[in-house]
């Protein structure tokens, strides 16, 4: 039986049961409260370190665009100029007020190339897509004080998640002084060509002259022969100034090839007959029957078998026989110089292809030769992507001989000066 006694009892028990389940609730929502704060501050406090480190790099790019000697250039993709380093104020006499101010990025160095086209016109990488790759041109740009001043400008695009440049750094360089430096080389050779060339050849053509006219009359015979003396120093003397143009040229990496269609064979009997009237004591024997055709640069190539012959007669003081041998070989050509002389010493052979060297023997053998013609030899033929080399045995000859690749995609050019 139930009694309200009892009954009140139950509502009693069931009341306490509700409010401690609440209780427990409660509780749990609070863990789960403090769990998701315990994760929040975590968060926070990633984000702080994370803000932290972002600050360094920052303040380290900062200091970094600030030292740095190039001058260095930002601009957004408006075209607006948003930072500029020290050392672009220092190379252009603008200050950074001034430059950041200015409505436009484009033309505010007014930065032309050599051919006096605008940069801006032609390799912004905003405007031009083929010019979006980070690229190099070198151009002069406008001083405060008026100045044209030489610089190399680096574009680096930065890009936005979606690929599209959306701001553009310039990394501006003074090449003042390369531009002065490669200035001076070209005076260098126009001026060895007209005030040194220009007069020994006008020289040499007045010695043949005169030549021409005494031969074959009363003339004194000694006078004939020191015309010759004289002739034959004047073209002593311009090949040694050719050659220490070439030497130049190589080391400056001004040495253009200008290929056109040669056959080695035919060169080699070229130059073979026309050193064989320098000497009687020496024969020059061709073994090259098959034309061995390429595109090189013939002219450099006749210097080079000149010199390795001129050397073979020049070195083999006893007269005998000089082989001179052009022909395939795959896709090689290959062409060597062998003579009967005085050949080289294994330490000798070394060092044969370096500027100047002569070995002793040669130095007691011929007085003149400044030790520049296998040097340029080899430069030659490297230049055509081939090698050259030597055997030889002291006292028993020496064996030249150089390959080059028959199908070297050689693009011509003007010859230089
Ligand atoms: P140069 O002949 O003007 O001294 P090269 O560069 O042509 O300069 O030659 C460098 C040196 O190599 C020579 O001085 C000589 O010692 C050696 N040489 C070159 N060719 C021969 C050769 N055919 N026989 C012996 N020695 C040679």
């Amino acid at each position: 039986m139930i009694t309200r006694q009892n009954d009140d009892r139950l509502c009693d028990e069931s009341a306490g049961a509700d409010s401690q389940r609440r209780v427990l609730e409660l509780e749990a929502e609070n863990a789960a409260l403090r769990e998701a704060q315990r994760a929040l501050e975590a968060r926070n406090a990633e984000l702080e370190r994370v803000n932290a480190e972002l600050e360094v790099a920052r303040a380290q790019l900062q200091t970094i665009i600030s030292a740095s000697a190039d001058g260095i250039m930002v601009v957004d993709g408006q075209h607006r100029v948003l930072a500029v380093n020290p050392a672009l104020e220092k190379m252009t006499g603008f200050s950074a007020a001034e430059l950041l101010a200015r409505p436009s990025c484009a033309y505010s160095l007014g930065a032309r190339r050599e051919d006096g086209q605008f940069l801006c016109d032609t390799v912004c990488p905003f405007l031009h897509s083929e010019a979006e790759k980070s690229r190099v041109v070198d151009a002069q740009v406008t001083t405060k004080d008026g100045r044209r001043l030489w610089v190399s400008i680096a574009y680096g695009p930065i890009r936005g998640p979606d690929g599209r440049i959306e701001a553009v750094v310039h990394t501006i360089r003074d090449i003042s002084e390369r531009k002065e430096l490669e200035r001076a080389k070209d005076e260098f050779f126009s001026l060895v060509n007209h005030e040194i060339k220009g007069p020994l050849t006008a020289a040499k053509g007045y010695a043949q002259l005169l030549l021409r006219r005494v031969r074959g009359t009363a003339a004194d015979a000694s006078f004939a022969s020191s015309l010759e003396v004289i002739d034959r120093q004047i073209s002593r003397v311009r090949e040694l100034v050719d050659q220490l143009l070439e030497v130049s040229r190589a080391e400056l990496g001004r040495m253009v090839l200008q290929p056109e269609l040669t056959d080695l064979a035919a060169l080699a009997r070229e130059t073979a007959a026309q050193l064989q009237v320098t000497t009687s004591r020496h024969s020059l024997l061709v073994q090259a029957d098959e034309p061995v055709n390429g595109y090189w640069d013939r002219a450099r190539l006749e210097g080079v078998l000149r010199n390795l012959l001129t050397n073979a007669i020049r070195y083999s003081p006893n007269g005998g026989e000089i082989v001179i041998g052009a022909r395939l070989a795959g896709r090689e050509a290959l062409v060597w110089v062998q003579d009967q002389g005085i050949g080289i010493s294994a330490e000798a052979q070394r060092r044969l292809f370096e500027p100047y060297y002569r070995a002793s023997a040669a130095r007691s053998l011929a007085a003149e030769g400044l030790g520049l013609g296998l040097y340029i030899c080899q430069q030659v033929v490297a230049a055509h992507g081939g090698r050259i080399w030597v055997e030889s045995e002291e006292g028993r000859g020496s064996k030249f001989a150089f390959s080059l690749p028959v199908s070297s995609p050689l693009v011509g050019s003007q010859r230089d000066g």
